[in-house]
């Protein structure tokens, strides 16, 4: 299962990212996840919280942000959102394009953590 090692990645992630000697809990994780990066969004929420548990991250919460597919379009020289992952054209002038911008991300954009102080 993809997701699954996505999620335990994950994990491994925020867990470098707090400060080893705290008793610090994550309330929250924000990931960017590109229309294109073919991550089923229910598999990967079950999938945390199932790596999660027993984890500084369990029982936070996962916050995914969709990054839509743009492509660059040389014609108009502009980047613009595509309509449909179904056709790679410019959505303004129809041109075929496969300079794809963004949509492939996959990125752990920040974390909310709770510190308990000592
Ligand atoms: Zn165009």
């Amino acid at each position: 299962m993809h997701e699954l090692s996505i999620a335990n990645t994950l994990v491994e992630l925020v867990e470098q990212q707090l400060p080893s000697h705290s008793d610090s809990k994550v309330r929250s994780v924000r990931l960017r996840i590109g229309a294109l990066s073919c991550v089923h969004r229910e598999s990967l929420e079950f999938s945390f919280e199932l790596v999660t548990e027993g984890t500084l991250l369990q029982g936070a919460y996962l916050e995914i942000e969709s990054v839509p597919v743009t492509v660059y379009c040389p014609v108009c020289d502009a980047v613009e959102p595509l309509e449909g992952i179904q056709s790679f054209r410019c959505p303004r002038c129809q041109t075929p394009t496969a300079d794809i911008r963004s949509g492939r991300e996959l990125e752990l954009h920040s974390i909310e953590v709770d510190t308990v102080p000592v």
